[in-house]
């Protein structure tokens, strides 16, 4: 036998004393089945090449069966990219059973022009808006557009002048970043709930401590919409720790403990996706959440995999 490398003080202590000292858990209640299954919605971002076009319809094929409550289809700045988020929902309309939710920003547009977008959606038949105030392209401080809505509480209101949509807007568990504080920005939620909308979705997050601790902020606040939270499952650690220093979610130390290691195996990396992401929902459904928004990323894999763990199963 090869001689030990590590020193016996550094050991685990195998004694059944030691074992039983801390504190006991005993696991998560076990999913009701004869409970409903909860209620899901995915999201997926307009493709910018056919390869990627491909890689969004195969995910959106493979997560059709678990019947969502909506899809929805994000924005971005620019002509062109808007142009693919039209063409987007257009498809699901035309080809799915799908019942889509277009995301619609204020940023860099006039209200005539956001306006227009809207109006284009409800002769389409979406009924749908995930209404956002959006960022600057590139980054920078936010400016609103002379003649456009500043925020996204003023869009809803713009919406609902239009047609009678059903609106979803953003929430952050931890603060949106450019907040004058914590106070400021839940009123911000309440003033677009209070102007139309019927449910926020949260950024991303990891702690479920932070999500409810926010939950009971919001209700104190007199919130009584469902604020459904968004589940990012993490498949690429580096990416999404760069990605949550800019949109204001704190990535805690013990996720990137149970990634550690794993830069150059994809597959452990996979494994150790599901198993964060689904101790996550389970959590959050022990504590009587029955709504999920899945951020896709357009990979179906995980996202379905952890409905399936939700008590999702295919319809058809
Ligand atoms: C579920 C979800 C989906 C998203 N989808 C997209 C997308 O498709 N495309 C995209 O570009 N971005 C998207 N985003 C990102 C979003 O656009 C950014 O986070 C943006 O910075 C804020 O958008 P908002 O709708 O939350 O803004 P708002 O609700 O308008 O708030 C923005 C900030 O301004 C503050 N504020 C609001 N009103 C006032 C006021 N009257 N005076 C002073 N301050 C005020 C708020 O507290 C907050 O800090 C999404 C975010 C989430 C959570």
């Amino acid at each position: 036998m090869p001689s030990a490398t590590v020193s016996s003080a550094t050991l685990p202590k195998a004694t059944l004393p030691e074992w039983l000292r801390g504190p006991r858990f005993s696991g998560l209640p076990p999913l009701d089945a004869t409970a409903a299954p909860p209620a899901l919605s995915f999201e997926f971002f307009p493709p910018r090449t056919e390869a990627l076009e491909t890689q969004l319809w195969a995910c959106i094929r493979r997560l059709e069966p678990l019947a969502p409550r909506f899809v929805s289809v994000t924005y971005g700045a620019g002509g062109s990219t808007r142009e693919r988020t039209h063409q987007t929902v257009a498809r699901i309309v035309a080809e799915t059973n799908l019942t889509p939710a277009a995301h619609l920003t204020c940023v860099a547009a006039s209200r005539g022009e956001v306006d227009d977008v809207a109006r284009m959606y409800w002769d389409a038949g979406v009924r749908h808006i995930v209404a956002l105030r959006g960022d600057v392209p590139g980054g920078g401080a936010y400016e609103a557009h002379p003649n456009g809505y500043a925020y996204a509480a003023d869009l809803v209101a713009g919406l609902k002048r239009i047609g009678d949509f059903e609106i979803s807007v953003a929430a952050y568990a931890e603060t949106h970043p450019e907040a004058a504080s914590p106070e400021a920005d839940l009123d911000n939620l309440k003033r677009k709930l209070d102007a139309g909308a019927t449910r926020a979705i949260t950024n991303y997050f990891f702690d479920t401590d932070v999500y409810l601790r926010f939950l009971d902020r919001c209700l104190a606040a007199g919130i009584t919409a469902p604020i459904v939270p968004g589940i990012m499952p993490v498949s690429n650690f580096a990416q999404a720790a760069k990605f949550s220093a800019m949109c204001g979610a704190s990535v805690p130390a013990w996720l990137e403990h149970m990634f550690e290691g794993t830069e150059e195996d994809a597959e452990t990396r996979r494994m150790v996706a599901a198993v964060v992401a689904a101790e996550q929902v389970r959590l959050l459904r022990a504590n009587g959440i029955d709504q999920f928004h899945f951020y896709t990323l357009n990979r179906p894999d995980l996202t379905y995999t952890i409905a399936h763990l939700l008590g999702v199963r295919p319809t058809r």
